[in-house]
């Protein structure tokens, strides 16, 4: 049995509330969405009692926290002070994670700065283990999250996430279904190939895995080098995230799904409804 429920949010705060926070979990309670990512892919630039602020209302609303690391973390660049730059910021979202509510702290691991990716992994998986150790304990159970990148020319196939997650503690991966999608040129669009990826995380990690599965969903314009840019869901751009609820409906998957579409909130609404037709239509 999966526990918990299948959570839909956006990635961000909704423009409407204007960066005020009561608003934020309002807004979200009254779109009866019940997941938020918070995005510190500028750095985390908050003190502490906001953060602190930010845990209450989420606890209050039913909001499930997650966080967007920093889109500068470098975890393979062959320039040191980036390197350690790069780690301490997933240090301090670690710190920051317990008094947010955040349980998840999502990051992209970076390009491979011109090694080969064999390298790369070497070098990323060393890096997740020096920051596990060093401050793992500060968060209090939340999770480092390495996301499916969309760009070939960075870290983050299925392969390498697998093989992440397997061999580091305190690691599972984030799911970005468009990015994948761009990073495959157009497949893994429909039921076999999402629920491919699905058992290949599932077969590595088990109950791990499934009990805190994390997507991101949008369409997305990508070129041959992978992802260009976010676009709406359900538009005339891929993947097409109907069969992916239908998959995750007819195997009991809990997932949450955030939103990383130009207008994150409406997204989320979007595929809260569709997951709700399709649900009904299950019954
Ligand atoms: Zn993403």
């Amino acid at each position: 049995m999966v526990l918990g429920k299948t959570r839909f949010g956006p990635a961000g705060y909704p423009e409407a509330a204007k960066n005020k926070l009561t608003s934020v979990f309002q807004i979200l309670n009254e779109a009866h969405l019940n997941a938020l990512e918070y995005a510190a892919v500028y750095g985390l630039k908050l003190g502490e009692s906001r953060a602190r602020e930010i845990g209450e209302l989420a606890g209050k609303h039913d909001i499930h926290m997650s966080m967007h690391a920093a889109y500068y973390v470098s975890l393979a660049s062959r320039d040191d002070d980036v390197r350690e730059r790069s780690k301490n910021r997933l240090i301090k979202a670690l710190h920051f994670a317990p008094l947010m509510g955040v349980k998840r702290i999502v990051f992209h691991a970076g390009g491979y700065s011109g090694l080969n990716p064999k390298e790369a992994y070497n070098v990323v998986r060393d890096a997740v283990l020096e920051v596990w150790e060093k401050a793992g304990h500060l968060g209090e159970g939340a999770i480092l999250s390495p996301e499916t990148a969309g760009k070939l020319g960075a870290f983050g196939s299925i392969d390498e996430l697998v093989k992440l997650c397997s061999e580091t503690e305190g690691t599972l991966p984030t799911i970005d279904w468009a990015h994948l999608y761009a990073r495959n040129q157009g497949d893994t669009n429909d039921k076999d190939s999402y629920l491919r990826v699905l058992e290949r995380f599932e077969g590595a990690l088990g109950r791990r895995f499934v009990d805190s599965m994390h997507f991101h969903i949008s369409g997305i314009k990508y070129t041959l080098r992978g992802e260009e840019s976010h676009k709406p869901l359900g538009g005339r751009w891929g993947p097409d995230i109907v069969p992916l609820v239908e998959t995750v409906i007819e195997v009991g998957y809990k997932p949450t799904f955030i939103s990383e579409t130009p207008n994150p909130l409406r997204g989320a609404l979007y595929a809260k409804a569709l997951y709700d037709e399709l649900e009904k239509m299950k019954e």
